[in-house]
């Protein structure tokens, strides 16, 4: 599993959002606290982020502890909506930048927290990637974000051992699901957190249960079953 973070709210730093806190990001890449499904993260990463209506990605194929560049400029890039993961590869897919989260359309920013049987995925020659979160995000993308929670609800009948958690965003609205692994909430005066797990020790994180969507937009939270 790997872990991911997603922030909607006021403008702030990619930084303070992945390299400071004290469990963020960064330090999930060597010593997360919740991972069930393997103990580091060290096959690549990815920060994503709106500028304007525009995402823009900045991966690596790397261990995030060894991206010195990046923690020279994460300081000084801002946004309003931000879309992060650190990756720990499944046995047999590809470890190159290309297989990174977060996926694009162009217009949404996803990452995949998981596992699934590429078989029961549609072949997609438009996809980024042959890793199993690519091919699902572009399904995620071909059928819609509107219908995130079905999709997921389909791709996991037809495969009952995958892992389904995926975190996307728009630049308005931060989209997430629960199917196999953890996700918490922190709800902050300047904005709304979405992650893997906590990024510090905070009172207000909440746990999202499994098989649930969070859905963020226009400052409200909704969080439904699937
Ligand atoms: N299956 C995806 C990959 O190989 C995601 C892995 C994960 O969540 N650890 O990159």
């Amino acid at each position: 599993m790997c872990r991911h973070l997603g922030w909607l709210g006021e403008a702030v730093s990619v930084s303070s959002l992945v390299l400071e806190p004290p469990n963020g990001l960064l330090v999930q890449s060597y010593a997360p606290r919740r991972q069930k499904h393997g103990t580091m993260n060290a096959d690549g990463w990815g920060v994503g982020f709106f500028d304007g209506d525009t995402p823009r990605r900045w991966r690596g194929a790397a261990p995030l502890w060894g991206d010195s560049s990046f923690a020279s400029v994460a300081p000084a890039l801002a946004s309003t909506c931000v879309v992060a993961a650190v990756r720990s590869a499944t046995v047999g897919m590809p470890i190159d930048v290309s297989a990174a989260a977060p996926f694009t359309d162009g217009r949404w920013l996803l990452s995949h927290n998981g596992v699934v049987d590429r078989s029961v995925l549609p072949a997609d020659s438009g996809a980024e990637s042959v890793v199993d979160s690519a091919l699902l995000a572009a399904l995620i993308f071909r059928r819609g974000l509107d219908q995130l929670g079905p999709t997921i609800a389909e791709v996991g009948a037809a495969d009952p051992l995958a892992r389904l958690n995926i975190l996307a965003g728009n630049g308005c609205r931060l989209l997430a699901t629960t199917w196999g692994d953890t996700l918490s909430m922190l709800r902050r005066p300047d904005g709304v957190v979405v992650a893997s797990e906590p990024y510090d020790d905070h009172p207000d994180w909440e746990d999202i249960p499994d098989h649930h969507l969070v859905d963020v937009h226009d400052g409200t939270v909704t969080v439904t079953a699937l």
